[in-house]
C-alpha cells in the first residue's frame, strides 16, 4: 500500500468509526456510510448494494434517486453489479455503458454518471454486496482509491453482518439444505471413507475492525508473529517432521512465509490505514485471494496456501479463537472440510480419527496432498460449492475412486456403500496378501513388477507391497515441493535415504524433468515462459543441459548418494541419441573430480534413458549400445504418438492405450532390442491397468514400473496368464486389428480365466 492510500482509507475509517459508534438505526447508519465514502473520495455518487432473496438489492446511496433504494435489484451476473457479485472482482471503468455487461436502470438517473468503480463486499468469501462510487468526469479511479474502497468494503461486511442486514444461512449458502446432496470432486487420494463432516476452520469472528489506538494494534501483531514464529520452529523440532522426508521442505516454505518482511510489512501498512491488527491480517489475506484468483500457475497457487494457513494461524492466535478443529478434539470417523488446507495443519489431526478430506481447492501438487497420501486418508477436491452443500455433522459417503461425495445420504445408498467399502477392503486384503508371492506367469515367466515414487516416505511402498524395487524415482518431486531449489546436500539425504529404505533393490533415478506443466517459480527460463507447447518445450533433459549446474549438481548428489552401491540413473525425454551422450558426459566429469578427491565411488554405475520421444525409436541402434536399461514412459509417449496434450481432459478418453498404434510401437522396441543387453521396462501409467497390463505382457514386456497400489492387482493378473498364449492372441490382433481390441481381449482374459476386474 502507498503512503497516499494508508491516508485515503485511514481518512475513510476515521469517518466511518463514527458513524458505526453512533447510536442511530442500522438504515441510517448505511446512509450515513455512503455519505462519509462519496465525500472522501470526492465521489458524485456512493452505493451500497446488499444481497437479498438471492439478488443484489439498492441498499442505500449517495447521489442516485433515493426512490430506487430497495426498488433496484439485480440479479447475481446482471448488470456491472451484478459482475462484481459473481466475480468477486474490481471494476474500475472510464465509461460504464462501454462495459458489455452494462444494465441501464432508469429509475436510479444513473445516466449522467460516466466513471464507475465497484468492489465486492465479501463475508466467507461470497460476495455478500457490492460498494460502488460513480462520477460524471468519465475518468479510472486512481489506484489508491480502489485500495481504500476494498478496505472499506472489508468493514462493511462487519457492518452488515452485526446488523443483521443479511442473511447468515444465505451467506453460507445453505438454503435449507437438509435432503442428499451428490458433490463431485477430482482425486487426489484414491480410497473410500463414511463418516461425518468437521470443518477444518471453525469461524474466527472478528468483533472489532476499526482501530481505536494503532499503536496497541501494531503490538498485537507484533507479539502474535512472534508466537506463530516459536510455533513453526517447534513443529520442525518435532519427531513427526523430523523424520518424514518431505514435510522438510514443506516446514521450509512455512518458515520463509513466518519470516517475510513483506507480508509484516503489508499488515502494518493496513493497520497504519486504521484498521484492528484482526481486520490488518484478513484485508491482506483478501488481497491475496484476489491475486491467487488471478494467477494460473498451479505450483505458485500452491505456496499462496501456504501463506493462507499460516496467516489464518496468525488470525487465531491475535484473536485468542485458537483452535481449529484438531484442537478442539475429534469425534470418531471425521470428514474433514476445508476450502483449502495446510500440510501442517493437517497434521495437528489425530490420525486414528480422520478418514477423510474434502476440499474446495487442492490439486495433485499440493503440500497437503503429499501429506494425506502418506497418512493413508483419501482427498476428494475442487468439489464446486462444497460448503455451501455440508453442515458441520452431517454424514458423509467419500468416494475418491469415483471422484464423488454424498452428504446425508438416504439408507439405501449407504448400504451400497458399504458393500462397495468391503469389497474393496477384502480386494485391498487379497492383494496385500499378495506381498511376498512372486509374479511368475502360470507358464513359468517371472515379471518383475516395480514402483514409481517420488518421495522419501514413498520408497516404504517397496517392502509393503513385496515390489521388485523403484523403476522410476521421479526426482522432481523434490524440486516440486521445495520453496527454493534444493542444495545438493538435501539432494543427497534424500537419495542415500531412498536407497537405505530399499535396501538390495534397485532404484531408478530419473534425473530432474520439470519444465512444462511441472514448472518452477524459482527456476525461470527467458524462452520457457508463456510456451504454447509445455509439453513439448524446454523441459526434462533439456532444461537440466542447458542449466549444466542443476544436472551437475544432481549428478554429484546421485553419485555421492550412492558410495559403495550401485547407482541406477534414467534421463528423461531423450529424443536423440547424443543428448544421452551430453548427459552422460556430465556424470562423467564429477566422476573424475570426486576420484580426484579420492572420495568412494559407487560400486557400479548404470545408466538408462526414458523413451518418451517417438523418435528415440529410430535410434535404438544408436542408444542400445550405450545404455543398461530402457523405459518406455507411456504417458509421455502416447501424447506424442498422437498428438493429444495429455493433461486436456476433453482428449482424455479419446485414444485408447489399447490402440494397435501403441501396441505395434511397442512391440517393434521390443524386438529390435532383442539383440542387445538391454533391460527393457514400461513405466506409464498404463503398466498399473490390468487389461493394459496384459497387453503388454502380450506384446513381450517383462518389467513393469507401476503406482504402488497397483501391485496387488498386476501380480494377481500376472498369476492367472499364460505368455504364450496372450503372445500368440495380441499377434493376431495386431496383425489384423478387431474393431474393438479392448473389447477383444477383455472378452478373451475372462474366457481364460485371466483375473481382470
Ligand atoms: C511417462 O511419461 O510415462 C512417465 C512415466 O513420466 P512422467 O509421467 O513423469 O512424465
Ligand atoms: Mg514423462
Amino acid at each position: 500500500m502507498t503512503s497516499a492510500a494508508v491516508e485515503a482509507s485511514r481518512t475513510i475509517l476515521t469517518g466511518l468509526h463514527d458513524v458505526m459508534a453512533s447510536r442511530s438505526h442500522a438504515q441510517a447508519k448505511l446512509n450515513d456510510v455512503v455519505d462519509v465514502i462519496g465525500k472522501s473520495l470526492d465521489s458524485e455518487v456512493c452505493s451500497i448494494y446488499l444481497l437479498r432473496e438471492g439478488m443484489l438489492e439498492l441498499f442505500a446511496t449517495r447521489g442516485l434517486a433515493q426512490e430506487a433504494v430497495h426498488v433496484t435489484r439485480m440479479s447475481i451476473g446482471e448488470g456491472l453489479v451484478g459482475v462484481i457479485g459473481e466475480g468477486i472482482e474490481t471494476l474500475n471503468l472510464a465509461e460504464a455503458t462501454s462495459h458489455p455487461d452494462f444494465s441501464y436502470r432508469p429509475e436510479t438517473g444513473e445516466e449522467k454518471f460516466h466513471s464507475f468503480a465497484g468492489v465486492p463486499i465479501v463475508r466467507r468469501e461470497r460476495a455478500v454486496g457490492v460498494l460502488c462510487v460513480q462520477h460524471a468526469d468519465p475518468r479510472r479511479y486512481e489506484d489508491v482509491e480502489i485500495e481504500a474502497l476494498q478496505t472499506v468494503a472489508m468493514v462493511l461486511s462487519e457492518l452488515i453482518t452485526n446488523a443483521e442486514f443479511v442473511d447468515e444461512d444465505e451467506v453460507e449458502g445453505r438454503n435449507a439444505q437438509t435432503g442428499t446432496e451428490q458433490m463431485q470432486g477430482f482425486t487426489l487420494v484414491k480410497g473410500l471413507a463414511s463418516g461425518f463432516a468437521v470443518y477444518h476452520q471453525p469461524r474466527i469472528t472478528i468483533e472489532h475492525v476499526v482501530a481505536e489506538d494503532i499503536e496497541a494494534e501494531r503490538q498485537r501483531v507484533y507479539l502474535a508473529f512472534d508466537k506463530m514464529r516459536e510455533q513453526i520452529d517447534r513443529m520442525a523440532g518435532q519427531a513427526e517432521f523430523g523424520s518424514a522426508g518431505e514435510h522438510d521442505e514443506v516446514l521450509e516454505t512455512y518458515r520463509m512465509f513466518a519470516y517475510d518482511e513483506g507480508w509484516s510489512r503489508r499488515i502494518n501498512e493496513a493497520i497504519d490505514s486504521g484498521l484492528t491488527a484482526e481486520a490488518a491480517i484478513e484485508r491482506v489475506q483478501q488481497r491475496t485471494r484476489m491475486r491467487m484468483r488471478e494467477i494460473d500457475d498451479p505450483l505458485l497457487a500452491d505456496r499462496m496456501h501456504d501463506l493462507e494457513d499460516l496467516s489464518n494461524r496468525l488470525l487465531r492466535i491475535v484473536s485468542g479463537q485458537i483452535g481449529t478443529a484438531a484442537s478442539l478434539g475429534l469425534r470418531r470417523d471425521t470428514i474433514l472440510i476445508a476450502r483449502n488446507l495446510g500440510p501442517a495443519e493437517l497434521l495437528e489431526y489425530d490420525r486414528r480419527r480422520l478418514k477423510g478430506v474434502i476440499l474446495e481447492e487442492g490439486s495433485l501438487t499440493s503440500h497437503v496432498v503429499i501429506v494425506a497420501r502418506a497418512m493413508g486418508l483419501p482427498v476428494l477436491g475442487r468439489v464446486a460449492g462444497l460448503r455451501g452443500f455440508v453442515r458441520e455433522g452431517d454424514h458423509l459417503l467419500l468416494d475418491a475412486d469415483e471422484g464423488l461425495a454424498t452428504a446425508r445420504p438416504a439408507p439405501g445408498m449407504v448400504d451400497a456403500f458399504e458393500a462397495r467399502f468391503a469389497k474393496s477392503r477384502e480386494r485391498q486384503a487379497a492383494h496385500a496378501a499378495l506381498r511376498d508371492v512372486e509374479p511368475i506367469t502360470r507358464d513359468g515367466t517371472r515379471i518383475q513388477v516395480m514402483i514409481n515414487a517420488g518421495l522419501r516416505d514413498d520408497a516404504a511402498n517397496i517392502s509393503l507391497t513385496g515390489a521388485d524395487g523403484i523403476g522410476l524415482f521421479r526426482t522432481e518431486f523434490q524440486f516440486l515441493v521445495s520453496a527454493t531449489l534444493p542444495s545438493r546436500e538435501r539432494q543427497t539425504r534424500l537419495y542415500r535415504d531412498v536407497l537405505d529404505i530399499a535396501g538390495d533393490k534397485p532404484v531408478k533415478f530419473r534425473t530432474v524433468d520439470i519444465g512444462g506443466d511441472k514448472s518452477l517459480p524459482y527456476l525461470r527460463h527467458d524462452d520457457g515462459e508463456g510456451e504454447e507447447n509445455p509439453a513439448m518445450g524446454w523441459r526434462a533433459l533439456r532444461v537440466a543441459l542447458e542449466r549444466e549446474s542443476l544436472l551437475k549438481v544432481q549428478a554429484r548428489a546421485l553419485i555421492e548418494a550412492s558410495a559403495g552401491r550401485t547407482l541406477n540413473v534414467m534421463f528423461p525425454m531423450v529424443a536423440e541419441a547424443w543428448e544421452f551422450d551430453a548427459a552422460k558426459q556430465v556424470f562423467d566429469t564429477q566422476i573424475s573430480f570426486l576420484k580426484g578427491k579420492k572420495k568412494q565411488l559407487p560400486e557400479s554405475i548404470r545408466y538408462g534413458v526414458m523413451l518418451e520421444v517417438p523418435s528415440l525409436a529410430e535410434q535404438l541402434d544408436l542408444i542400445a549400445p550405450k545404455v543398461s536399461f530402457l523405459s518406455i514412459g507411456t504417458n509421455d509417449l502416447t501424447q506424442f504418438l498422437f498428438a493429444a496434450d495429455r493433461a486436456n481432459p476433453k482428449l482424455a478418453a479419446r485414444y485408447d492405450w489399447l490402440s494397435p498404434s501403441i501396441l505395434r510401437f511397442i512391440r517393434r522396441i521390443v524386438t529390435t532390442l532383442e539383440p542387445y543387453e538391454v533391460d527393457l521396462a514400461v513405466c506409464g501409467e498404463m503398466g498399473g491397468r490390468q487389461l493394459e497390463a496384459l497387453a503388454l505382457i502380450g506384446v513381450g514386456i517383462k518389467r513393469l514400473s507401476i503406482t504402488p497400489a497397483a501391485v496387488g492387482p498386476i501380480k494377481d493378473l500376472v498369476r492367472t496368464l499364460n505368455v504364450s498364449e496372450v503372445a500368440e492372441a495380441m499377434d493376431g490382433w495386431l496383425a489384423s486389428p478387431p474393431p474393438n481390441l479392448r473389447a477383444a481381449l477383455e472378452e478373451w482374459a475372462c474366457l481364460k480365466g485371466i483375473h481382470c476386474d
